[in-house]
């Protein structure tokens, strides 16, 4: 990804600006670029959104370093007290959310709803933040001494979000870096920006105090401008795996604490003895809701010998019965989040035919029930995929589903475990001994057995390994507790009438 769209110096458009959100208050920055923002099902530009400049990233971290002192010493009834009525108002009008999610997006209106209710749960954990933070007591860990260990946050923390969850990234970060006393600087995506303003409005309205959650939109520069703040303490970024090690590295460079999710491939294993009609309706709605543009989609279908041609059978009898639409029209998919990508994903259809994979459903002739010059590509399917065509090697995400045949479940993990990507992967089998195998054996951080989109809930963490992920820590859950934390240890005696006495040696425990 990362290719940028149309970015102008002028600003005297008739169109609407989306505007950073900064200490409170919608901010149109000092900034002299815009983007435009479009409705991916009509291919008009809807707004524009401000791009920030160095001096408005410097500004926004100045407001949030400037809340934070305050935020953190908000006890933690008042903090669970604001995550609580944020949970209320984003569950009360979810709908709005959503709705802003597909005009930018472009995915259909229930899979937005989906990604909201996703969104909800992550806030929802972190209403428990009295609990999560709790530390450990020790008593007499020597005679008459006591050790507690306590969390502590870190203080600015930036958030860098990708264009295909506008809503639900965001939230796997924000609600527990704020609950845990953190102030936040929210980068995301330029394609679809406007979500974001909403969720910062919604905190004011729950009675966040301004400055702890703001907004800086743009691209690069927004970017490097975080990385390198000094007030900065760390980084979540979600995107694409050459922005990430990018982000990564830099951040990293800059003293900061940095997790990096980047892309994926994520293969769905079926053996020979799995329900095939269970694994062909998986394979469709993972390999092409939200069109394809999914993290955790499913791109790379393993078929366990002899299974290939009635699951393809099967997969191509689902997709015949798939509409593609505008997302407000009650459609089964939508568009493609800009020409741009549009373009480059329907590039590999061509690549998938010249390198000599067979077209089973080409998406190029699917019938689209929309207005206007939307970004259209329908579902398509490749047979006879092998692992050093471009299909195969890249991230196409996009609605493009390519089939591996294999002779076994070796020679299938074997392939698994050879991508460089490992974020999400599934098997679908009758045989618990062959999916406890493969939970055990594949290099993937996240596994679903019968299950095609295994997105951990908010309670435990999400994040890949291998290429998937730079950094130590997965979002969400405890880790996300742990990341927006500082650990301390305190080792205390309290005045007693045995003082002790001179020692020089290095403290003993006794
Ligand atoms: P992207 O990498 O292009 O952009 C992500 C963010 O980085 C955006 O905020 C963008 O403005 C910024 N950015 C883009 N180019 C940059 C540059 N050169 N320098 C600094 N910052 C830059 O990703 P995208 O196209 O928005 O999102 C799709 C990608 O995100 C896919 O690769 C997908 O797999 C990945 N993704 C991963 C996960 C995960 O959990 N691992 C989840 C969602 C999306």
């Amino acid at each position: 990804m990362g290719e940028n769209r149309d970015v102008t110096s002028t600003s005297d458009s008739a169109l609407p600006l989306v505007p950073h959100w900064i200490g409170g208050r919608g901010d149109p920055g000092t900034g002299e670029r815009t983007g435009e923002v479009y409705d991916p099902a009509t291919g008009q530009v809807t707004k524009r959104v401000a791009f920030a400049s160095p001096a408005d990233v410097d500004r926004a971290v100045g407001v949030a370093a400037e809340a934070f002192e305050a935020w953190r010493y908000a006890s933690l009834a008042q903090r669970s007290k604001v995550l609580f009525a944020y949970r209320e108002l984003l569950n009360a009008r979810s709908g709005e959310l959503a709705a802003l999610v597909t005009a930018e997006h472009g995915k259909v209106l229930s899979d937005a709803a989906g990604e909201v209710a996703r969104a909800l749960e992550v806030v929802e954990f972190a209403c428990g933040i009295p609990h999560l933070m709790k530390g450990g007591y020790s008593e007499s860990v020597s005679t008459k001494v006591d050790s507690y260990s306590i969390r502590q946050p870190l203080g600015v923390v930036g958030i860098i979000s990708p264009f295909n969850f506008p809503a639900m990234v965001p939230c796997w970060f924000f609600p527990v870096a704020v609950a845990a006393g953190n102030a936040v600087v929210l980068k995301p995506s330029e394609k679809d920006p406007s979500a974001a303003n909403w969720m910062a409005e919604l905190w004011a309205e729950a009675g966040l105090p301004d400055g702890v959650f703001n907004v800086v939109h743009g691209d690069k520069v927004a970017v490097d401008g975080l990385l390198e703040h000094p007030e900065v303490r760390s980084i979540s970024f979600v995107g694409s795996t050459p922005i990430a090690r990018y982000v990564y590295e830099r951040g990293t460079a800059h003293g900061k604490r940095v997790q990096a999710l980047g892309g994926a491939k994520n293969h769905m294993v079926v053996l020979p003895d799995a329900d095939l009609e269970l694994a062909a309706d998986a394979a469709v709605n993972a390999g092409f809701g939200s069109a394809g543009e999914r993290c955790m989609a499913i791109s790379v279908l393993v078929a366990v010998d002899p299974v290939a041609d009635p699951l393809i059978e099967g997969i191509a009898k689902r997709m015949a019965g798939l509409s593609v639409g505008d997302g407000r029209r009650s459609c089964d998919m939508g568009p493609l989040v800009t020409a741009a990508h549009r373009d480059k994903v329907a590039s590999y259809l061509e690549a998938g035919v010249a390198s000599g994979a067979e077209l089973v459903v080409d998406g190029r002739d699917t019938p689209v029930d929309a207005e206007g010059q939307g970004f259209w590509l329908g579902p398509t399917l490749f047979d006879k995929v092998t692992p050093t065509m471009s299909i195969y090697t890249d991230e196409i995400f996009g609605p493009v589903l390519s089939v591996v045949r294999v002779p076994t479940y070796d020679a299938a993990l074997e392939l698994v475990n050879a991508n460089p990507y490992g974020n999400g992967t599934a098997i679908f089998t009758n045989d618990g001994g062959a999916a406890r195998r493969f939970q055990n054996e594949v290099e993937v951080g996240m596994v679903g057995v019968n299950v095609p989109i295994p997105v951990p809930m908010a309670y435990y963490s999400f994040g890949g390994w291998k290429s998937s992920l730079f950094g130590d820590a997965h979002a969400h859950g405890t880790e996300g507790v742990q990341f927006f934390t500082r650990g301390k240890v305190v080792t205390s005696r309290w005045l007693d009438p045995d003082h002790g006495g001179i020692n020089l040696g290095f403290p003993e425990n006794r």
